[in-house]
């Protein structure tokens, strides 16, 4: 286990408190005032102290038979082949139980799938994370229109966020005016992170193999945000999303 040293607040009771859900919004409140950190988007199974991690498990044929406490799920464009239909109604259970719908997206680079049979399947995504009322943690690799015009159709009422945005003020302004969140990793666009609203912002580490506070390290350094000022947008961006 790999522990970060740096921040201090109490974890146990907590963030169990958070991680199960806390009905309690007064509570939720209180929590956003500490130096809760939270990782909207891993892969990585290390558990870091006072981060709040969503873990990704991409529905595929070998789904691990203990599932994290907090994850997403979803078929991912890069992992999935024409039997997507097949996987999604034998994994209703694991989908239903998760916290979040994705990561799930189009990707012009690298799948198995046309973009066609993409678009096809990123909808029948946001039609389920509609019916289960979760936000969505959306992969997009330079098919932004083609996205805009799912969300043009699909109308959706939970909210959308771009895990790993790396692109420029101009495109994330056009997420942004439909309302979507935007979250960076490591590796973000500096000018981007700059000019996003403060209510947007959320913050991921990926694949990337160390805590997300380093992320909300380099972000602080950018923006000239505080650290601690920052964990307290994010802290109520987190809430947002997962009211
Ligand atoms: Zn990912």
């Amino acid at each position: 286990m790999v522990r970060s040293t740096d921040c201090i607040l109490p974890s146990g009771a907590y963030l169990d408190a958070i991680l199960g859900e806390a009905a309690d919004t007064t509570l939720c409140h209180k929590l956003t005032t500490m130096n809760v950190l939270y990782d909207i988007h891993t892969h990585n199974d290390c558990d870091y102290e006072n981060v709040i991690s969503v873990r990704n498990v991409f529905v595929s044929n070998s789904i691990p038979a203990e599932l994290p406490t907090l994850y997403s799920a979803s078929v991912h464009p890069w992992y999935v082949g024409r039997d997507w239909k097949k996987l999604l109604e034998e994994n209703t259970g694991m989908i239903e139980k998760s916290a979040f719908i994705g990561e799930c997206g189009l990707d012009k680079l690298r799948s198995h799938l046309d973009m066609d049979e993409q678009i096809i399947l990123f909808s029948e995504m946001a039609q389920i994370a509609e019916r289960m009322g979760k936000p969505m943690i959306i992969h997009c690799v330079k098919a932004f229109s083609e996205l805009l015009a799912v969300h043009k159709q699909i109308k959706p009422s939970v909210p959308w966020i771009i895990h790993g945005f790396r692109g420029k003020p101009q495109q994330m302004n056009q997420l942004i005016s439909k309302g979507m969140y935007i979250s960076f990793g490591i590796n973000f666009n500096a000018e981007s992170l700059s000019l996003c609203p403060t209510d947007k912002i959320l913050f991921e580490t990926d694949e990337y193999g160390g805590s997300v506070l380093d992320v909300y390290r380099k972000a602080s350094e950018v923006t000239h945000i505080p650290l601690e000022t920052l964990a307290q947008f994010i802290a109520h961006n987190y809430l947002d999303v997962k009211k």
